[in-house]
Order: structure tokens, then C-alpha cells, then sequence
């Protein structure tokens, strides 16, 4: 069975309620229909709500985060629980800005990452190395040392749901992209992992790429064989752009 690919929009902090409900309207008057891909929008949470009744059904919800408590004395944070009572199907956990502004570690990553998978949300881990890493040569092994980091959390069962987002830290919001070739050499290690710890489920993860997708970038970086559509921060603001990148990863 082939994988069946995805796009993610990734709003980050960005906009207010009347540019977000905009955006949404734009989405929305886009013909879904010719789409054959998952589209999944991740709004801040403040506006999930208001973007699951403004989505047309075939476009899922995702949040950008959550918390990796389950319920309680946890002041701001937004459970995997509420998620799904809002309608998420999705949550990014992991998202290098979280990692480095806020300090998340691979530990906090994979708890997240479980609370998701026991309210039924798919989590999207996202991994990747920093400029230096790369120049060090040391790419697939940062990458393979934050998937190793999920091993202590979650079961095989499990780590067949997730969906993995490949972004460099380089890549992200720099307007400079990974070539397809050298974001095809970490998915493809990223998927032969996955083989060691899920044996043949491996051919069905579905691992994103994002850093700095463009719908004139995407249609090269989605057409390798292991990349199985992107994880779109700043072109997922504008609805025309965004949905050019979605055909593209048709
Ligand atoms: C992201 O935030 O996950 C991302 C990939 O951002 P951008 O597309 O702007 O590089």
C-alpha cells in the first residue's frame, strides 16, 4: 500500500483572531477537492476552536504543542485531553523553536509524544541538527540520537503512529532549504531506523520534511523517496501558497 502523503501548516505565534479567521476563509474557499494529500492546519491553540468550525472537514486540526502532564495543578498548559475535545487530530511536539527557546528535552518530547497517542492524536516529532552539526558531519546522527531518545517512552506499537518531521535548524525560517539530496540521505536513515524498531510498518511512517518549503522547492524535495510531504512554517500564511504546496505533495 502506497504511504499517502501530508502537508503541515505550522502558524506559530503568528497573526490575530480577525488575520487567522482571514486565512481561514481563504483556506476554505480553495477547491479541497483536488487535494489528495492530508492537509493539517496547526493554528495557536487560543484559535483552535474557531478553526475547526471555519476548516472544511477534509482539512484535519493540529496544535503546535502540549502538555506532557495529563491533568491538574499546571498552570498554561493545554492538555492532550482538551486537544482532542477540540477536534485535533494532530500536535507537533518537539519543534526546534520549542527545543531551544523553551528548553524541551528529548525526555519531555516522548512524554508528550505519549499523552498524544493515549487521547488518539498523531503526534508529529519533529527532529534535526543545527548549522555545526551539519558542517561536522554529524546530521543523521543527531537525528537518530533524538529518535533513539522515544525508545524509553514508547512501545513499537506506538512508534508505528507517530508522523516524524525532519527539519534542519539551519533550514527553518532562513529562506535556505535542504537540497533534496542531502533531506533524502536523513529520511532514508530515518526510515531504515524505523525498520530496525517496527520491521515492515517502517514503509508506512510518514516522514516530512521542513525548513523553508516554497511551492517552487516542494515538488523536488517531495518527489524523493522517502520524503512524504512538509511541515510549512512561514508559506502556510498565505492560503495561495500553501495550497500550491499541497498539490504538490499530491
Ligand atoms: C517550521 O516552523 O516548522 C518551518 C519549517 O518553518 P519555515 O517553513 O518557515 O522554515
Amino acid at each position: 500500500m502506497a504511504r499517502r502523503s501530508m502537508v503541515a501548516g505550522n502558524w506559530k505565534s503568528n497573526g490575530s483572531q480577525q488575520s487567522n479567521q482571514q486565512l481561514l476563509v481563504e483556506l476554505s474557499e480553495l477547491d479541497q477537492s483536488a487535494l489528495r494529500c492530508t492537509v493539517v492546519i496547526c493554528p495557536p491553540s487560543i484559535y483552535l476552536s474557531t478553526a475547526k468550525e471555519q476548516l472544511p472537514s477534509a482539512v484535519k486540526l493540529g496544535a503546535q504543542n502540549v502538555s506532557a502532564f495529563e491533568q491538574g495543578a499546571y498552570t498554561g498548559e493545554v492538555s492532550a485531553d482538551m486537544l482532542r475535545d477540540t477536534g485535533c487530530d494532530y500536535a507537533i511536539v518537539g519543534h526546534s523553536e520549542r527545543r531551544q527557546l523553551f528548553n524541551e528535552q528529548d525526555a519531555d518530547v516522548a512524554t508528550k509524544a505519549l499523552r498524544l497517542l493515549e487521547h488518539s492524536i498523531t503526534p508529529i516529532v519533529c527532529v534535526g541538527e543545527t548549522l555545526s552539526e551539519r558542517q561536522q558531519g554529524d546530521s543523521i546522527a543527531v537525528v537518530l540520537a533524538q529518535l533513539n531518545a522515544l525508545l524509553n517512552t514508547l512501545n513499537s506499537e506506538q512508534l508505528a503512529q507517530i508522523v516524524v518531521a525532519y527539519e534542519p535548524i539551519w533550514a527553518i525560517g532562513t529562506g535556505e532549504t535542504a537540497s533534496p539530496e542531502q533531506a533524502q540521505a536523513v529520511h532514508a536513515s530515518i526510515r531504515e531506523w524505523f525498520r530496525k524498531q517496527v520491521g515492515a510498518a517502517a514503509d508506512q511512517i510518514t516522514i516530512l520534511y521542513g525548513g523553508s518549503v516554497k511551492s517552487s522547492n516542494a515538488t523536488e524535495l517531495f518527489a524523493q523517496a522517502d520524503i512524504d510531504g512538509g511541515l510549512i512554517g512561514g508559506a502556510s500564511l498565505n492560503a495561495q501558497e500553501f495550497y500550491k504546496i499541497c498539490n504538490a505533495a499530491g
